[in-house]
């Protein structure tokens, strides 16, 4: 048994890291400004995307694409029932509504097939989530969209290594939200990004983000002396600080590195974990580089009589923490009770919420932390 409580999601934090946010604390800068500036640009090289715009969570990026792609209240959105309720939320936040759709029971990934179904007169935008870092079908995707005109917001939370055909995510059309909460593959404790290459929509990103206020507003108490600032749309309080940028920038120059400890873990889960009732993740597809952001196993319920959540408590008694990707959003309240939705409606979504949980996947694992996982979960299955 551990001594310690292995925390689900904890993130990797050094020295260096500490350093960098000492360093602009002691600036006497610590709101939006030059960090804030630095991070977007090496964020936007490293995509290889015209524009990068730092805001203060993922859910406020979405909130602010659904607004800035001139999405109107009686708007339909498509979004999968199998993700995390911001991408849904953003959706109701901007006045539109969410419609929801099926994914893959193995991928868990969206359904482009009944995406098709779904659409109606009223759908004007598609939300993919590239779910655990696993690039969705893109040219499918993008083929529904342009025959139907529809805009496609990528929700990027897991995805910030991931690649299609050669290509990051975050530079395909039309434009893309990431996460740095404190779980996801690099953190600035809240934070995100949102990435386009249209002028026009970034610029409104910024400004939005901001109180309305012109662009770069923020040089207004710069040593440049005192500027007006003029307010063009009634904005929101979404931007970064120079604090999580630094913290950012730092964690941003171990990004590979992480990846690739990550995909160590991921290779050593696959290997030791084969032969316990346990559906273990599917390779990635060929011609993609999977993000590896989350290690989901499911349950295999045909060969145990434990239940999903009698594992996780076992696992939890014995100091190994674990999270929940996701119980479909349309088994929740909220949604069932202000769009109709019921238990039933989408049955690949819930065969993963019944079965699925990941295990402990950060860059922060040491060799021991891992193999304690395994020996944790094969005790179980004894
Ligand atoms: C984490 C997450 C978000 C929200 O990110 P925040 O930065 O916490 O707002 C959105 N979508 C998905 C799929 C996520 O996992």
């Amino acid at each position: 048994m551990r001594d310690s409580y292995l925390v689900f999601g904890s993130p990797r934090l050094e020295e260096d890291d500490i350093k960098a946010v000492e360093e602009t604390l002691k600036s006497g800068w610590i709101g939006t400004g030059p960090r804030v500036n630095e991070f977007e640009k090496a964020f936007a090289e490293y995509v290889g995307v015209k524009y990068a715009v730092a805001v203060s969570s993922c859910t406020a990026g979405l909130h602010l694409c659904v607004l800035a792609m001139g999405l109107e209240p009686g708007d339909e959105v498509i979004v999968p029932t199998m993700t995390f309720a911001a991408t849904a939320n953003a959706v109701i936040h901007a006045g539109a509504k969410p419609v929801f759709v099926d994914v893959d029971p193995y991928t868990m990934l969206i359904d482009p097939s009944d995406i098709k179904r779904k659409i109606t007169p009223k759908t004007k935008a598609i939300i993919p989530v590239h779910f655990a870092g696993r690039p969705c079908n893109i040219d499918e995707i993008n083929k529904i969209a342009a025959e139907h005109n529809l805009v496609i917001i990528h929700d990027n939370a897991h995805a910030i290594e991931s690649e299609y055909h050669g290509a990051k995510l975050g530079n395909l059309k039309d434009i893309s939200a990431y996460s740095f909460y404190v779980t996801k593959n690099l953190t600035t404790a809240e934070g995100g990004m949102v990435t386009t290459n249209d002028e026009e929509i970034a610029a409104k990103i910024k400004i939005y983000a901001l109180h309305g206020l012109t662009k770069d507003a923020w040089k207004r108490f710069s040593d440049d002396g005192y500027k007006h600032y003029q307010i063009v749309y009634p904005g929101f309080k979404y931007n970064m600080t120079d604090i999580q940028a630094s913290l950012g920038l730092s964690q941003f120059r171990k990004l590979e590195k992480f990846y690739e400890r990550r995909s160590q873990l991921w290779n050593y889960y696959h290997n030791e974990l084969k032969g316990l009732p346990l559906i273990l993740p599917v390779e990635p597809e060929k011609n993609t580089r999977h993000g590896f952001h989350l290690f989901i196993l499911m349950l295999d319920l045909n060969k145990t009589p434990l239940t999903r959540d009698q594992v996780i408590n076992k696992l939890h008694s014995m100091k190994i923490g674990t999270g929940v990707h996701y119980i479909a959003l349309h088994l929740h309240p909220y949604y069932q009770e202000a769009l109709g939705y019921r238990n039933g409606d989408f049955p690949n979504a819930e065969y993963i919420s019944e079965r699925t949980f990941s295990i402990p996947f950060s860059a922060k694992l040491t060799d021991e932390d891992a193999k304690d996982v395994v020996s944790a979960l094969k005790s179980i299955f004894e």
